[in-house]
């Protein structure tokens, strides 16, 4: 009997050493009082074990041992407060008790160590048990011993309230959590009492330490409560957003979620109707072993598509055997449209709802691959569309450019592609054979009735490429369309360019003179010739002022190279100061040296209007200059003087005050020559040289021209007809009452110094 003890003590310690190990490495709440607690259990039962073994004659040994057991007894009591605490969370109200149970528990343990010679708390006494024939210490206890008891006692009632406490308290899965602890307490605690009172040989309840640190490791460590799990994942489930239908192993449906339910709404047998569904699946994924399965699906609800994502999975034990399936349906309805959504937005331009220049790019290059016939890039753009913005703001704009893509897309068909590249900028990639330039300029006289922009003069330019290699760069060909366009820029009279190599030259050549003006300015490469005109009594009246360039390497550039392109990109203004100044300085030079007989005219480009106050600059110069205004003489194109009419009449007006002279050029070339003349007040009325050279219709030419110069006379104005090369027209000329000539029949444009040895010096002298 005493030896099965003995025996049963160790292995109880080892076991509880194994488990104090294993403990160790959990990283758990409470951890560390559960390792505590245990410790203190190993410690305790190995005292018991080894005072049980001392043999008679070591009666100060014994006690010692005995006392020692006592004391840990002690501590063992102090952690398991410390634990139960942890593990029901029942604190003591404030660190006070703890302090005082620390006090007592040292108290105690110093009077049990000094008990070995002291014998106050307890004396042993070497006894036989005949029956079982051992010897065994009997102790006497003393009655400083019961203050012992009763503090250890008092720590274990307190563990078991605090565990009762909470095993009335918590939810019924984890009553059994508080049960076991508190029925192992109640076992040790009995026992120990009970061996007590029976005055027993030997302090049984030891033995239940163990298994009382076990299930304390159990509880606190390991156990979850399965009922809690099996709950939160059935309600998981129930709640999930995500359809779920579980079957068994014969395809019977044995759960199906609210959402799942969703997807049989018409069915009255939900777990039939699930189980069909099983059965299709398995039908169309026949020799498909099984795992998990994955696939989008569309299905119809009332009027919407939904899109699904059905898994379906099977489960097999260790050796293959089904055990059962299910099925999870995802909602991603929401999803792929929030894709289509985004996949819209990358590619589609938010204003107009045409495709925008990344997604043109990709569809071009697929239609231009598969293409069977010719191809066109037309581009379009709106002449000063910005001033559209500015007038009207940027909602008539956005309006106008909205109306423009409808009016596209509803002429079109599935062969072209069509974007709005930027701004104003649209590009049609389109079958040759579906251009018509009728249609184009439909379009764009419905676009001007829409009135959006009333008092707004619309134009716009179209800018067309022929492909002729589908493999050149999708780019290259729009930028090909806008050089057509660019080409037109400021031109009110084109809307319609087709792209030609030659295009390509002259927009090099354009990049040339704009990027060399500004030298060419400084270094005066640009210079004033002068061309005679000539009275109908030969006499020289004075000069045209005209621009030529005399450049370092390329020579004499004459103005049609250069001024358009200057005009174009407005910087005619500088070119036209600087051609004023010189036809001023020149007429003072020449009225200091008496030369007081001739005029010279200058242009004045319409572009000069927008940039310069032209009645100011002309105000400088007379200050600036002494000469007669009156020979400073202004030409300005008929076609400037209409584009806005009420503004240059006030322009004249301030010119006329300070004395200028005013000549119409080039008049007979623009639309509205003859309604003009009754509003404007112009001075001098220069005729252009397109009647002269006029050769299939001579007779009519000569007869607007006869009448053209009539009206004049009859206004009061006198003309000047230019571009006169033929004696002949000389002739027929004085014939019909011209006053003045301009042309190479009597001579070209010439350097300043050449008119001057020419006309000059015969006039002075
Ligand atoms: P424009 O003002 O009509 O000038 C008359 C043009 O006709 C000149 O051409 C002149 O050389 C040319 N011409 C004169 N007589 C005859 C003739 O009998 N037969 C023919 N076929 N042509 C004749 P040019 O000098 O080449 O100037 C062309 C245009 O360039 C001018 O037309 C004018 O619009 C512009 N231009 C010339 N110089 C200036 C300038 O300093 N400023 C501005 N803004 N424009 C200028
Ligand atoms: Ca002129
Ligand atoms: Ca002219």
């Amino acid at each position: 009997m005493f030896q099965i003890l003995v025996i049963l003590l160790i292995l109880l310690i080892l076991s509880m050493v194994v488990c104090v190990l294993a403990s160790c490495k959990k990283n758990v709440q409470n951890c560390r009082n559960v390792v505590h607690l245990i410790w203190m259990a190993i410690i305790t039962s190995a005292c018991y074990t080894a005072f049980i073994l001392v043999p008679v004659g070591h009666h100060r040994l014994a006690t010692f041992l005995d006392g020692l057991y006592f004391l840990s007894t002690d501590w063992l009591a102090v952690y398991l407060l410390l634990f139960t605490v942890a593990y029901t969370r029942v604190e003591p109200p404030s660190v006070l008790p703890r302090r005082v149970i620390g006090f007592l528990a040292g108290l105690d343990s110093v009077s049990l160590a000094v008990n070995t010679f002291t014998h106050h708390m307890f004396e042993l006494e070497a006894a036989v048990n005949e029956k079982l024939k051992i010897t065994y210490w009997n102790i006497q206890l003393k009655p400083l011993h019961y203050v012992h008891r009763v503090f250890v006692y008092t720590i274990v009632m307190y563990s078991l309230a605090a565990l009762l406490y909470r095993l009335v308290k918590a939810p019924r899965m984890y009553k059994m959590r508080y049960m076991g602890l508190l029925a192992q307490l109640v076992g040790v605690a009995g026992v120990n009492f009970l061996c007590y009172i029976m005055d027993a040989q030997f302090d049984y309840s030891v033995i239940l330490y163990a298994s009382m640190a076990l299930s304390v490791c159990y509880f606190t460590l390991y156990a979850s409560p399965r009922v809690l799990l099996e709950r939160m994942h059935s309600t998981i489930i129930r709640d999930s957003v995500i359809g779920f239908i579980a079957y068994d192993e014969n395809g019977k449906c044995i759960d199906i979620n609210p959402v799942a339910r969703n997807f049989f709404p018409d069915s009255d047998d939900l777990h039939g109707a699930a189980e069909k569904y099983l059965e299709r699946w398995e039908e169309e994924h026949e020799g498909n072993a099984g795992g998990i399965m994955g696939e989008d699906r569309k299905i119809t609800r009332g009027n919407a598509q939904m899109h699904i994502y059905v898994t379906y999975q099977k489960f097999t034990d260790e050796k293959g055997r089904v055990l059962g399936s299910c099925f999870q349906f995802e909602d991603r309805t929401e999803v792929v449209r929030k894709f289509k959504e985004e996949q819209y937005r990358i590619t589609h331009d938010m204003l107009t709802g045409l495709l925008n220049r990344n997604a043109f790019e990709e569809e071009a290059e697929k239609v231009l691959a598969d293409a069977k016939e010719p191809y066109y890039m037309v581009c379009s753009n709106v002449k000063d569309f910005k001033l559209v913005n500015e007038l009207y703001g940027a909602d008539v704009g956005d309006r106008l450019l909205i109306a423009q893509a409808k009016m596209i897309t509803a002429a079109l068909d599935e062969k072209t592609v069509v974007a709005r590249i930027f701004a104003d900028k649209f590009c049609i990639l389109m079958p040759k054979e579906r251009f018509h330039e009728k249609e184009v300029y439909e379009q764009i006289e419905a676009l001007r009735k829409l009135d959006l922009v009333s008092s707004f003069k619309l134009h716009y330019y179209i800018g067309v490429y022929e492909i002729r290699d589908v493999t050149e760069p999708v780019w290259t060909m729009y930028d090909k369309a806008i050089m057509a366009i660019d080409t037109m820029r400021g031109n009110y009279g084109q809307t319609i360019c087709f792209y030609q190599d030659e295009l390509l030259e002259h927009i090099m050549k354009e990049k040339e003179v704009l990027g060399e003006f500004d030298r060419a300015i400084e270094e005066r490469q640009f210079h004033m010739f002068l061309q005679p005109q000539i009275a109908n009594d030969n006499s020289i009246v004075g000069a045209e002022a005209l621009v030529r360039w005399i450049h370092p390497e390329r020579g004499m550039v004459s103005p049609g190279l250069f001024i358009p392109t200057l005009e174009k990109a407005g910087l005619i203004h500088k070119l036209d100061l600087y051609m004023w100044e010189s036809a001023a300085r020149k007429l003072e030079e020449w009225k200091k040296s008496g030369i007081e007989k001739y005029s010279i005219s200058v242009n004045i480009s319409t572009k000069d209007f927008y940039y310069l106050d032209i009645c100011d600059t002309f105000r400088e110069l007379a200050e600036k200059y002494d000469f007669d205004i009156k020979k400073l003489k202004l030409e300005i194109t008929e076609s400037a003087l209409m584009e806005n009419i009420q503004e240059n009449m006030r322009t004249l007006d301030g010119l006329h005050a300070l004395g200028y002279e005013i000549e119409i050029d080039d008049f007979g070339s623009g639309y509205s020559s003859l309604g003009m003349l009754k509003d404007i007040h112009a001075d001098i009325l220069k005729i252009d040289m397109i009647f002269l050279q006029e050769t299939k219709n001579v007779e009519r030419s000569s007869t607007i021209l006869k009448n053209i110069i009539a009206m004049s006379k009859e206004l009061g104005m006198p003309v000047i007809t230019e571009g006169v090369e033929t004696k002949e027209q000389v002739e027929f000329l004085v014939t019909v009452g011209c006053d003045m000539f301009q042309g190479f029949y009597f001579a070209r444009p010439m350097l300043v110094e050449h008119f001057e040895e020419q006309y000059c010096d015969e006039q002075t002298a």
